[in-house]
């Protein structure tokens, strides 16, 4: 999720019937698929907001009815060949509920937060019960959802971006239990337990207690709003993998807490974990429209410094911004096989085109889960 744009309350009116967007400008899906060579990968992608773009309206289950301001939708995913995603439980503070069903009033506002995240998680498991997709809390489930034939319903990975909607650290056990599997303790904006991108601080004394308990659980850590000083204070409070879902490099964008560093880059694949490029335009490139040799030279940056076993996609689609906002030619699901064109003009074997697209990713979200079961399994021997 990047921020609030305008383009969401005009979603909103669609839902309501006030405006009226001609359908226009159609994805180039169908060509895309169409040209889609035979060993084109499938797509693991880290970042979605699906729960977000649902209550925003329309449903996403459906069809979109303006492929120009949004991208997101199943039907679109399974054209893209999305099999499996990290979808967002997304809250935002300082947004008023009655307009906003992800928003709270602030950060003494743990009622609302927490209302606000119980909501999107029950968007998923709505999407399961009604199976139209699969969470995945295990690793058979993840490995399951790798292995079933394309257009089955995709496996979801429940991300928590932003940790305000756990009303104490007790809690992640309940969270847990409902499907959480990873989780970045704030969105830009801050929260109780991190500063964020946008409002820098410490890791608080509740936000050291959240990671002693998310550990506890086997929860994977995502540090992409982390700012600076609180992705020092994770590092220093967990010896536990440690991904960045949707993390671009800030050696080639603006100089800002939103994108890694190379020192972060490397601390994260020390510690087994990955990072997911972000498609968003103006986290690619400063000053002038995106491509994609801008995404794929984000790509090579971290490949550089961590390995291409690092990197996969965490592209972020209408985490607030249009299609076209991102980088030209590759916003929206089905348009991800020009991202693989690019890594393969860039030298990327066909092999190494599947570790990007769903390789990594697996591999990585395997372990964690894994080391989750494992420590279930100390946990109960200990009687805990
Ligand atoms: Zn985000």
């Amino acid at each position: 999720m990047v921020a609030q744009r305008t383009f969401r309350r005009m979603t909103f009116a669609d839902s309501t019937g006030h405006t009226h967007h001609t359908p226009s400008a159609a994805p180039a899906a169908a060509t895309a698929a169409a040209h889609t060579p035979a060993h084109a990968p499938w797509w693991l992608d880290a970042h979605l907001d699906l729960a977000y773009l649902h209550l925003g309206g329309p449903t996403v289950t459906e069809e979109l009815p303006d492929p120009v301001t949004r991208g997101v939708s199943l039907p679109a995913l399974a054209r893209g060949n999305v099999r499996i995603f990290l979808g967002t439980i997304f809250t935002e503070v300082g947004t008023d509920a009655a307009s906003t069903p992800w928003g709270y009033r602030d950060h003494d506002d743990i009622k609302g937060a927490h209302a606000a995240g119980v909501r999107q998680l029950k968007m998923y498991e709505w999407l399961e019960h009604t199976g139209r997709a699969r969470i995945v809390r295990s690793a058979a489930d993840l490995d399951a959802c790798a292995a079933a034939p394309a257009g089955s319903p995709p496996g979801i990975v429940i991300l928590m971006e932003g940790a305000d909607p756990v009303r104490s650290p007790d809690e992640f056990a309940w969270w847990h239990a409902r499907g959480v599997r990873v989780v970045g303790l704030t969105w830009a904006k801050g929260s109780r337990y991190a500063g964020g991108n946008a409002a820098q601080g410490p890791l608080t004394a509740i936000g050291r207690r959240a990671v002693e308990a998310m550990d506890a659980l086997g929860i994977l850590h995502d540090a992409s709003h982390l700012c600076d000083e609180s992705f020092a204070g994770v590092c220093a409070a967990t010896s536990s993998r440690i991904v960045a879902t949707h993390s671009n490099v800030r050696a080639l964008a603006a100089p800002v807490e939103r994108h890694l560093t190379d020192a972060q880059i490397a601390e994260i694949a020390a510690r087994g974990g990955m990072i997911g490029l972000n498609l968003y335009g103006k986290f690619l490139t400063a000053g002038r429209a995106a491509t994609l040799a801008d995404a794929v030279a984000h790509v090579q940056h971290v490949a550089a410094i961590a390995g291409r076993n690092c990197v996969g996609l965490g592209s972020d689609f209408d985490g607030g911004f249009a299609p076209a906002d991102c980088a030209t030619g590759c916003g929206r699901p089905e348009e991800l096989p020009a991202l693989a064109a690019g890594l393969a003009q860039a030298g990327f074997t066909h092999a190494e085109q599947a570790a990007f697209a769903h390789g990594n990713w697996l591999r990585t979200l395997r372990a964690a889960l894994h080391d989750a079961e494992r420590g279930a399994v100390s946990r109960m021997s200990l009687g805990r």
